[in-house]
């Protein structure tokens, strides 16, 4: 049959179609009811949905009429501004006093629950096999899903598989009274669908599922997916595994091949799962999943969605620099949906097809598409999700007979995310259902092909409609996240770890004026996870090698002052590329000197590139002279220029992205610089020296000088010909060199600039109506991810009174599903410390957490020479304790309990530091409140602490925690800059040009 002839039929299917349904409306959009009438609310005013679905998304933790009130004001104002349809069943009850709100509380409590039961077939085992019997009962089959808060623990996975069981005792018992569906009595629905079938979200199988470690999440899928799927076949029933987020995509596409070809079950076909539309790459999936079926002669079942993330893949891509993985325009997942359906249905005698849609045009198209390709009824069947579009399913099961609801089951809790997403879908412009019973669009317009419509919005776009905003060339971008989802990225690191490990244990030269200098006196830099394992043997600079060095930049400096920032800043883009194209190995060299786990090595890598690209721009920013003031006869001019010889004291917790951030800015200004990177991470500082050595970067310039602090150290920073030190590290330090800095020299001709990143004792503030599902994995990676032992660190959670215990309850469930190990295993979420006094520091505040506070929780760590210490986490620490007051650097946590959330802001800013601070609330004044009183350099509102982005989240912090501006920010060239202004009389004899007269005249009229 050709296209023109199948549209048509599609087209008069759907007529038929919408025949069917008649005027009926779905309950949803009913404005009788209060449903209807909330969702026509949210339809007509965008501000009014936003602020209703994040107060539904709060509505579980609202557990007393006090905080139910205070939310409904905090979020749609008091009683007279509340809108109408919120008061939906309140007549009579009148406002203020604490009767009256306590009803109008249970009333509005009882609309939501009603909203929500719209969705959510039974919050319990009998009450959902009721509901299911009655479903049943009318013709439809269903699947069942267990809703569940995310899974952020292994405990909270056991129990999510336990729910599992339970349901499906109660479903085995039911179904024996079940007769089959379709009229056939062979106990199959339909002739041959298992009457029990129910759907699974992989995520909550394993708490610890990561792309970087795609073997190590299927397995850890795999042992609880089976048991349940064991019972699944004994019970004669179906299993489909839903399809999430696309991070999560090809481990469950993994998981499913795993399990399907399983020997236990390879001859039980009832096996299913998801695939969706809307991703690019799904025509790819659709069509290797069909070959392997085909190539190990294993039957599948695939259920096609258009995808339910579509907002969250592409805010995350945006996110992450990622190309944006779904379609962007509605009818081009249409379309997809159309193809691949096809492709499925082709292939029927090895693929059971489940079409899972709302939309009349894709499921008329795939009705005819099944006919004209004589696929037996029995090998598809349609899908749709109980609480939607009931006429639609009604029409469908008249019409096709075979119709399976999706039905979550589970407390309402849990439910809150699933419903949000329910709402938004059916609340979106685009959605088929709203267009078809609220806008009204009319029918023939709805059936039209997606590739009709395509075709028509390319004629559009050719017409001369707008081209899509871009940065252009020239504007600033940050590096891509990496994205472990691809098997390339993986094997790409794995492949540079192994080159790296081949090239241990070279000797280090320094490099001293484009010369490399080897001295006797070497220091071998070790692997802690495993000290035996030698990095590198790194030659040690001493005062004559500190003289040599300064007397090199200081000779180098003139000629790079007076280079032009234009093509200073051109070395900083080609040394951003020469750090690009070895991406992996200097990643690869971070995971081995500095223990960090490939997505922070990565990130470190990436966040030097930003650095390199952003100062590199805003230095040719910074560069064009500015004229001053509008006087005729005078011409002024402010420029900057460099200050000289700088001094980068660098740390190894950042150990190329803060070393290239502070070089980078200094050389690009126009100084020249000796460069220490710190002792424990040498050889990741030597490719920072490659960099530059790739980049062109003339001799001198740059000088790699490693050395031991207590010989060189001082040396380096009292020199007189030192104009400016940059520094990031510990505040004792830090302060030390601010103190030397300090002393003015004979020789001196400068008064030392110091730029200083110190300490942090950063806090995290957990509201009483904080989402915890967000809260404490954000917290578990501020906390513990690279072993605590980031600036921005979280190592003060103060938690509000009232939500502490189940806070402290999740938080060590997943502190307990942690695993610890060397971080070139991507299984293991946290590794080494530093080096053995970082250890045995780390230790001695553990003693001491242990002596006069509570260890609530206290991690095995791996039998090793590595130096590993305990994830720990202690309790009842009094805001004024030392553990709560100094900053430790290392896996250690302390928690402290506040009366309510003004105690809890107090506590936050009493420490002499002011870094990072985070607060987890949904009270907006709260927030409103931490965002005016919560003293810190950088504030994180809902979400983690760590992972400031250069040119998105400038970096640095005030008090005791550094002097200086933020890096990655604006401000940051200015401090390696002086400012200079020329002023220059015009007049001669009193004429003045007649171009300033001019210019001066119309400034003056403004
Ligand atoms: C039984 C059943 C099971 C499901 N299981 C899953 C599952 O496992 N995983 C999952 O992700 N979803 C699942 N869904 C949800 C599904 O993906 C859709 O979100 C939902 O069905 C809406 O699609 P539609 O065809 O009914 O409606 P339509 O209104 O025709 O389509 C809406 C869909 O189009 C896509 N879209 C919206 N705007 C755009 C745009 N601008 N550009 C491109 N595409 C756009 C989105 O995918 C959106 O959901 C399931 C749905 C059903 C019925």
């Amino acid at each position: 049959m050709n296209q023109d002839e199948l549209d048509n039929r599609i087209l008069d299917r759907g007529r038929q179609f919408f025949a069917a349904i008649g005027d009926e409306r779905p309950s949803l959009f009913n404005k009788s009811a209060w449903t209807g009438k909330i969702m026509d609310a949210c339809m007509q005013d965008e501000h009014f949905k936003v602020q209703l679905f994040r107060f539904i998304d709060v509505l579980p933790y609202l557990t007393t009429g006090d905080a139910f009130s205070r939310h409904l004001d905090e979020y749609f104002g008091h009683e007279e501004s509340l809108p109408a349809v919120l008061k939906w069943g309140l007549k009579g009850l009148g406002w203020g006093g604490s009767f009256a709100q306590a009803a109008v509380s249970a009333a509005m409590r009882k609309n939501l629950a009603m909203l929500a039961r719209d969705f959510i077939v039974g919050a319990t085992a009998p009450e959902t096999v009721a509901r299911l019997q009655t479903l049943r009962d009318q013709g439809f089959a269903f699947t069942v899903d267990v809703l569940g808060e995310a899974t952020i623990s292994e405990r909270e996975a056991d129990e999510y598989a336990a729910g599992y069981q339970q349901l499906l005792s109660a479903l085995g018992q039911a179904q024996r009274a079940w007769p089959a569906l379709g009229g056939q009595g062979d106990g199959f629905d339909w002739g041959q669908a298992p009457r029990i079938n129910v759907s699974v979200k992989p995520s909550a199988l394993f708490s610890l599922a990561d792309p970087a470690d795609t073997e190590g999440s299927v397995q850890g899928m795999l042992a609880r997916l089976k048991p349940l799927y064991r019972t699944v076949v004994a019970l004669g029933g179906f299993l489909c595994l839903d399809t999430e987020m696309r991070r999560l995509k090809n481990i469950t596409f993994a998981l499913y091949r795993r399990l399907r070809a399983d020997p236990e079950f390879r001859a039980y076909p009832h096996l299913g799962l998801a695939l969706q539309a809307y991703l690019r790459e799904s025509d790819q999936d659709a069509d290797q999943l069909l070959e392997w079926a085909r190539r190990e002669g294993l039957p599948i079942s695939i259920r096609l969605v258009k995808g339910a993330y579509w907002d969250y893949e592409t805010v995350l891509a945006r996110q992450s620099g990622w190309p944006v993985p779904v379609y962007t325009v509605k009818a081009e997942t249409d379309a997809a949906y159309e193809r691949i359906a096809e492709r499925i249905l082709r292939n029927h005698d090895m693929c059971h097809f489940a079409c899972a849609s709302h939309n009349v045009r894709t499921v008329s198209a795939v009705m005819e598409l099944a006919h004209a390709l004589a696929v037996p009824a029995h090998r598809y069947e349609f899908q749709a999700l109980y609480g939607m579009a009931e006429p639609f399913r009604k029409a469908l099961r008249k019409t096709t007979g075979r119709v399976r609801l999706y039905c979550p089951h589970g407390r309402l809790l849990p439910g809150m995310a699933y419903l949000i997403r329910r709402l938004l879908e059916n609340t979106a412009n685009e959605s088929f259902l709203r267009q078809t019973f609220v806008e009204g669009v009319e029918r023939d317009r709805l059936l039209e092909s997606p590739r009709g419509m395509l075709a028509r919005v390319a004629a559009e776009q050719a017409r001369g409609a707008p081209a899509r905003e871009s940065g252009g060339e020239g504007s600033f971008r940050n590096e891509a996240f990496p994205d472990w989802t691809h098997a390339e990225t993986r094997q790409a690191y794995v492949r540079a770890l192994g080159e790296v490990r081949g090239a241990l244990g070279r000797t280090y030269a320094l490099s001293i004026g484009g010369q490399d200098i080897h001295t006797d006196d070497r220091e071998p830099s070790v692997n802690p996870a495993n000290p035996d394992e030698v990095i590198g043997s790194v030659c040690q600079a001493g005062p004559a090698e500190v003289e040599r060095a300064i007397g090199a930049a200081q000779e180098a400096f003139p000629a790079w002052r007076d280079t032009s920032p234009s093509d200073r800043a051109a070395v900083l883009v080609r040394a951003a590329a020469a750090a690009r194209r070895r991406m992996f190995e200097f990643a690869a060299w971070q995971t081995l000197e500095a223990g960090k786990q490939w997505t922070e090595a990565y990130l470190d890598v990436a966040e030097a590139i930003d650095f390199l690209e952003y100062y590199a721009r805003e230095m040719v920013r910074l560069a064009a002279p500015r004229p001053m003031g509008n006087v005729p006869g005078e011409a002024n001019e402010y420029f900057y220029e460099p200050k000289g010889v700088a001094a980068v004291i660098a740390p190894w917790n950042f150990p190329l992205a803060i070393s290239c951030g502070m070089c980078a800015a200094a050389i690009v200004a126009g100084n020249t610089v000796v460069y220490k990177p710190s002792r424990a991470t040498p050889v990741v500082g030597h490719t920072l020296l490659q960099i530059f050595q790739a980049a062109g970067l003339p001799s001198g310039v740059f000088n790699y000088l490693p050395g031991r602090s207590r010989v060189m150290g001082d040396v380096l920073v009292e020199d007189p010909r030192i104009n400016l030190i940059a520094f990031t590290g510990s505040m004792e330090t830090g302060l030390h060199i601010i103190e030397r800095a300090g002393r003015t020299l004979p020789a001196q001709r400068a008064v030392k600039k110091v730029i200083a990143e110190m300490g942090g004792k950063n806090a995290i503030i957990v509201d009483d109506d904080a989402d915890l599902d967000e809260a404490v994995p954000a917290v578990m990676r501020s906390a513990f991810g690279y072993q605590g032992q980031k600036c921005s660190a979280c190592s003060r959670l103060i938690v509000v009174d009232a939500i502490y215990a189940r806070l402290l309850e999740r938080l060590l469930d997943a502190a307990r599903s942690v695993r610890i190990g060397p971080a070139e295993d991507p299984a293991y979420f946290m590794g080494p410390v530093i080096d053995r006094s970082a250890q045995e520091k780390v230790l001695e505040y553990i003693n001491l957490a242990r002596q006069e506070g509570r260890i609530a929780f206290a991690s095995e760590i791996p039998d090793s020479k590595g130096f590993y210490v305990p994830l720990t986490i202690a309790t009842e620490v009094p805001p004024d304790h030392r553990l709560a007051q100094e900053e430790i650097f290392g896996p250690v946590l302390s928690i402290l309990r506040a009366r309510d959330f003004d105690q809890a802001l107090a506590w936050a800013n009493a420490t002499c530091f002011a870094l990072t601070g985070g607060l987890f609330s949904r009270t907006p004044s709260h927030i409103e409140r931490c965002r005016r009183e919560f003293r810190v350099g950088n504030l994180y509102i809902n979400r983690g602490t760590t992972g400031a982005i250069v040119g998105r989240q400038p970096f640095g912090g005030f008090k005791m925690s550094g002097m200086g501006s933020k890096a990655g920010g604006p401000d940051y060239l200015l401090q390696f800059l002086d400012a200079r202004v020329v002023t220059e009389n015009t007049m001669r004899r009193g004429f003045v040009p007649f171009e300033e007269l001019r210019v001066a005249d119309v400034m003056r009229t403004r």
